[in-house]
């Protein structure tokens, strides 16, 4: 089933396109078959009409000359009867009319002959034109002739002249002629003058000449038989043009038929046809090549639709902001980028004068004056220039701006095109490279400080020992010489001497923790009261406090846990925080300077947890060091832990950045806030042993 009506469908699907393609086809032709149809039916209108013209106007002519012609027929004809009746005037007689006769038949080449009839048409006398042969014999001419004998009858019934019908006398060596008689009753019932005409001749005679140059003129039988015909013959591809009318004698009538011939019916009978003609020809010329120019215009119009699709697929596709400003600096075009850029719609940018809506408030004065100068001065730097927008929530950002031109097609500049670009993500990336650099360099830098750390506690170590043997040297010599049990002044010298010996331990110890810090090597912890490690640091803290001015508070949680801890680098930590907040408040305008330590049981648990996704089940300690200083502003906390980060001018940078790593490495956690009224609170946490 289907194997048959898939052919079926397919043919008809065919046929629909078929028909839609020719309907389209009609649609874009209709008005031009129209127009060259009814140009055409125009064009043959006028022409027809022209001809139709032309030929009413021969006609026209040609009847006139007829009308022409019969009246000098008929004039004629009636000054021939009377120069007839003139020649009878003096009465007639046998010896003398002959005479007379042969006179008028020298005026008047129509005739052939003229006769003097008694009253019985028995003829009396006769005599013929001295211009042709003898046509007539007496034998011809006799009393019985039926035509003289009608026209006879006639003029006496009128008492006037009277014609025969016309009669066809033959004669052997001229050919034949046609003739009509012309009869005149003699005053005094005298008989009869008849007086034969050659119809030929009549018509060579009578009819004016100019009437027979150009046309044939012929007098016909009432069925169109022409009798006889003078005039010039008719030229081969003419078109004859006839009038005819009715000549009406006393007696009888005949036909005068005028038959006159222009050239051939041609396309342009006369001037005005051509012209009509040439202009038509010129129309449909015009409209052939309207027809040719609107196909041109159609293809055109189509390549400027694809043009135009193409473009707009490139603006929306394109991620640069496209944006076009007249000269009086109004927004007359956004791609969709720029939109999304400023987050404006277009119709919130066009058409804007003046400030445009993504100009930041604080700079619009000074991009109206960037503005004012591009419109009067010359283009824009080529490499193009940075600024800044604001979005529609009030956010800027930088923007690269290149501009250019706007020419338009008569080569006029109508304004300016630019494309921006936004900034802020390369910003971005730039700041990122940025900061990674400065943290290399400052581990570069670190490193190096660490070499050097390692360089001076290998090299301190031996002056520091000596130190402590020359200490412990001196200590010996005191007590052999039993100074020092005596009290006074050598007890307290080997005092004195007990305490450099000490610190010069103290000193190798810190050597030694830094050392194996900077090399990194695992310190065997301890656990250590917490007390124990303020105790430690306590009397440095207190030597600097005298000297700052510095009241200093230490207070402890009751029974607190020890912590384990590397004992050295933990004292280091709270030396280190101490001494930044005493330095914190040696303000002159500060005047109760109070340091407060403490150590305490931790309330929030450290960050850093070795027992993985389990919860934390260690115990911590915090101690926490307290200042009224001047504070840490937000720009400084920012940078706090930044290796060589220092506000002070003999400052390293290094404290807060090697004790942060130092509790790190303990698990712990250091931090800071600020402290009410003033100043700020260091923490930090330690586990508990
Ligand atoms: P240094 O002491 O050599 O400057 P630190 O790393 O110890 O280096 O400190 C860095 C900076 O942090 C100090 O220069 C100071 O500006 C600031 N700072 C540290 N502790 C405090 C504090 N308690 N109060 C105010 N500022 C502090």
């Amino acid at each position: 089933m289907s194997s048959t009506t898939l052919p079926a469908a397919r043919t008809l699907r065919h046929a629909f396109a078929w028909l839609r393609f020719l309907r389209s086809v009609w649609q874009r032709w209709f008005l031009w078959v129209l127009l060259a149809v009814l140009v055409l039916a125009l064009l043959v209108t006028v022409v027809w009409l022209a001809g139709r013209h032309e030929v009413e106007q021969v006609q026209t002519a040609l009847d006139r000359d007829t009308a022409d012609a019969v009246s000098d027929l008929r004039s004629g004809l009636q000054r021939n009867a009377q120069s007839l009746r003139a020649s009878q005037a003096g009465g007639l007689d046998r010896e003398h009319w002959p005479v007379e006769a042969a006179a008028l038949l020298r005026e008047h080449r129509e005739w052939l002959r003229l006769e003097w009839r008694d009253a019985a048409l028995r003829p009396l006398a006769a005599v013929d034109t001295p211009y042709r042969r003898r046509v007539f014999d007496e034998s011809t001419r006799s009393v019985d002739q039926p035509d003289v004998t009608l026209a006879c009858a006639a003029a006496r019934k009128l008492g006037a002249p009277a014609y025969s019908p016309s009669h066809y006398v033959p004669s052997v060596p001229s050919g034949g002629l046609e003739v009509m008689e012309l009869c005149l009753p003699v005053d005094g019932g005298a008989g009869y003058l008849v007086a034969t005409y050659s119809l030929r001749d009549t018509l060579i005679e009578l009819v004016a000449p100019t009437l027979t140059r150009g046309q044939e003129v012929a007098f016909t039988e009432a069925d169109g038989t022409r009798l006889v015909a003078v005039g010039a013959a008719r030229r081969m591809g003419t078109r004859v043009f006839t009038s005819q009318q009715l000549i009406d004698l006393s007696g009888t009538t005949v036909m005068l038929r005028v038959d006159g011939w222009r050239a051939a019916p041609d396309l342009f009978p006369n001037l005005l046809t051509a012209l009509v003609t040439a202009i038509s020809i010129a129309l449909v010329s015009v409209l052939v090549l309207l027809a040719r120019d609107t196909r041109r215009r159609l293809r055109a119009e189509r390549d400027l639709a694809d043009a135009l699709a193409f473009r707009k697929a490139m603006e929306d596709s394109v991620i640069t902001g496209l944006r076009a400003r007249d000269l009086q600096g109004r927004i007359t075009y956004v791609n969709p980028a720029f939109c999304e850029m400023v987050g404006f719609s277009a119709e919130e940018l066009l058409n804007h004068a003046g400030e445009a809506p993504y100009w930041p408030t604080e700079l619009a004065h000074e991009y109206r004056r960037r503005q004012a100068a591009r419109l009067t001065g010359g283009p824009p730097p080529r490499e193009g220039f940075e600024s800044v927008f604001m979005r529609k929530d009030g956010s800027r950002f930088p923007v690269l701006i290149f501009e250019a031109p706007l020419i338009n097609a008569h080569g006029a500049q109508t304004g300016w095109m630019s494309a921006s670009i936004d900034l802020s993500e390369q910003r971005r990336i730039e700041e990122l490279s940025r900061a990674s650099q400065e943290r290399l360099q400052a581990s570069a830098r670190l490193a190096t400080v660490g070499e050097m750390a390692s360089l001076l506690s290998h090299e301190l170590t031996q002056p520091l020992a000596a130190i402590a043997s020359y200490a412990s040297g001196s200590l010996n010599l005191l007590h052999g010489a039993g100074q020092v049990q005596q009290g006074g002044e050598y007890g307290e010298v080997a005092m004195a001497v007990r305490r450099i010996a000490e610190q010069a331990d103290r000193a190798g110890q810190v050597i030694r923790s830094v050392h194996d810090f900077v090399r990194r090597r695992d310190r065997t912890r301890e656990a250590v009261a917490p007390q124990a490690l303020l105790d430690a640091v306590l009397p440095l803290v207190r030597l600097q406090a005298r000297k700052l001015a510095v009241r200093v508070e230490v207070s402890f949680e009751e029974r607190l846990p020890r912590v384990l801890c590397d004992r050295t680098l933990v004292e280091q930590v709270l030396l280190n925080l101490a001494r930044n907040g005493m330095q914190a408040m040696d303000l002159p305008e500060l005047s109760d300077r109070v340091l407060r330590l403490r150590a305490s049981r931790a309330r929030a648990v450290g960050e850093a947890s070795d027992a993985g996704d389990k919860p934390d089940t260690r115990r911590w300690i915090e101690f926490s060091v307290a200042d009224f200083g001047c504070g840490i502003s937000e720009e400084v906390a920012a940078r706090l832990f930044t290796p060589f980060f220092t506000t002070r001018p003999d400052g390293m940078g290094l404290g807060l950045s090697l004790c942060r790593t130092v509790v790190e490495q303990h698990g712990g956690a250091l931090m800071f806030e600020p402290q009410a009224p003033r100043g700020t609170i260091f923490r930090f946490t330690l586990p508990a042993a």
